[in-house]
């Protein structure tokens, strides 16, 4: 087993990113501004530029890279949407939070394709839809009625059956499942660095190879203790994801992190490109341990998967990914793999992202799940709303919840993580 950490050398996104490194501001000591961000992510840098361009003054710091997290590994895949159904979030928050959080979850691709668009990020996006397929006859009901959800709302959405799904993804190894015309692809990393730009642009300091080691409460002010100064600030935005520390104690523990981890095979043949995931369409899928994948710009195809808990990475996982790419896409059967690469994310008991406020004017958003390009971006710009206007976000601001016995519960998890692989590997339905 080794470390996740500095994976992202071997990722695709860090050698093919078409937006430039960020050039990072000089910490001068001590700064004070209006809000300090922790976190280098689309969380950090998406609420370091809504709030910039409100004309707050902005410090990020980030403790490596902007992107080394999840934001610079991940599928590319935009996503709209929770993993609860409509009908399920307004069950669960009445009919007008419900429809609130409805109608901001689902156009969450939306604000990343104008951000996009509007700061001239360079990070290659398409927005040829999502399709979830299912594996087993339960998991097609239960998608299928998804979808329907969806399609009542007025997304643009289709409910496909095997042969349609064939059609789109080149692969028979599905029963059928639907497609979500809102959603997309990116360059995660470019993504993240143009977010970067942006933020400059509109004023943002950026600090990498920042770390924030200590937060405490002077009056009304915020001291932000960091590996290269102080930060003193009014508002503290935290996003760390999958890469919480102790920073905020308790947040760890009321989080599961989880590697997901990534294979590119080498550029397809021309023939095969046409076949396999054409058009920049993507794909996740309806196991357990849910496989996802897309082609990439230069003609790729990206398979992932999720699979250890904590941040070791293990190395047979990326073997055991390609093996399931080839038997759901043979035409891969002949080719190499070039980037294998991993990284953490937080998931959380019920599946929901997470917003906490454990004092005042500190916020912190997280537990995307998995599903974090469209969120996380959302989540940057529903906690500078908080910050700024005291707005009520559209997911409910709850008490850090740590888990009890959550260091016992690690091996319990990595024993039901093995468990749920050999199981979806046997085809139990989900
Ligand atoms: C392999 C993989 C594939 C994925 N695929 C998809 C996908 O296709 N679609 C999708 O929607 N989501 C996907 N996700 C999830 C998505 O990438 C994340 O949900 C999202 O990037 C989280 O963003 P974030 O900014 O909250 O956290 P991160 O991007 O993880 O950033 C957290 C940052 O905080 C920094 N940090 C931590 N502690 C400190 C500190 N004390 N001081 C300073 N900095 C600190 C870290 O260095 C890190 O850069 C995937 C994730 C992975 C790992």
């Amino acid at each position: 087993m080794g470390s996740s950490a500095d994976s992202i050398r071997e990722a695709l996104w860090t050698a093919s990113a078409r937006e430039p490194t960020v050039n990072p501001d000089v910490f001068a000591d001590k700064r004070r501004v209006d809000v300090a961000i922790i976190g280098g992510g689309f969380t950090g840098l998406s609420a370091a530029l809504a709030a910039a361009t409100r004309g707050a003054s902005v410090a990020l710091c980030e403790a490596r890279t902007v992107g080394w997290g999840a934001s610079g590994r991940n599928g590319g895949q935009v996503i709209p949407g929770l993993k609860l159904d409509p009908s399920e979030m307004r069950a669960a928050y009445g009919p007008s939070a419900g429809d609130r959080l409805v109608k901001a979850v689902g156009e969450g691709p939306d604000i990343v394709f104008d951000l996009i668009a509007r700061h001239g990020i360079d990070c290659e996006p398409k927005r040829a839809g999502w399709i979830q397929a299912a594996h087993a006859e339960s998991a097609l009901a239960r998608v299928q009625k998804r979808g329907g959800e969806w399609l009542a709302e007025g997304a643009p959405v289709e409910l496909l059956d095997a042969a349609a799904l064939k059609r789109l993804t080149g692969t028979e190894a599905y029963l059928g499942g639907w497609i979500d015309r809102r959603a997309g692809t990116l360059q995660p990393l470019s993504y993240a660095r143009g977010l970067a730009r942006a933020a400059q642009a509109a004023g943002a300091r950026i600090h990498e190879g920042t770390k924030a080691t200590a937060l405490s409460r002077e009056g009304e002010t915020w001291r932000v203790t960091t590996s290269a100064g102080e930060i003193l600030a009014r508002d503290v935005i935290v996003g760390q994801d999958g890469y919480s520390d102790d920073l905020i104690p308790g947040l760890s523990e009321s989080l599961i992190c989880v590697q997901s981890a990534q294979v590119a095979t080498e550029p397809l043949p021309e023939a095969v490109r046409a076949t396999i995931m054409p058009g920049g369409v993507c794909a996740s899928e309806t196991r357990r341990l849910a496989f996802y994948f897309r082609q990439s710009p230069d003609g790729r195809l990206l398979f992932g998967g999720r699979g250890a808990i904590g941040d070791a990475e293990n190395p047979a996982f990326h073997g055991a990914l390609a093996a399931a790419m080839r038997r759901i896409f043979p035409a891969t059967r002949d080719l190499r793999i070039e980037h294998r690469w991993s990284g953490q994310v937080a998931m959380t008991l019920d599946g929901l992202p997470l917003i906490h406020e454990p004092h005042p004017r500190l916020l912190t958003g997280h537990g995307y799940n998995g599903r974090g390009v469209a969120m996380a971006t959302l989540m940057g710009r529903w906690l500078v709303a908080r910050a700024l206007d005291g707005e009520a976000p559209p997911l409910p601001v709850t008490p850090l919840q740590p888990m009890a016995w959550h260091r016992f519960r690690k091996p319990a998890i990595q024993v039901g993580i093995a468990w749920a692989w050999l199981r979806d590997r046997m085809g139990f339905a989900a």
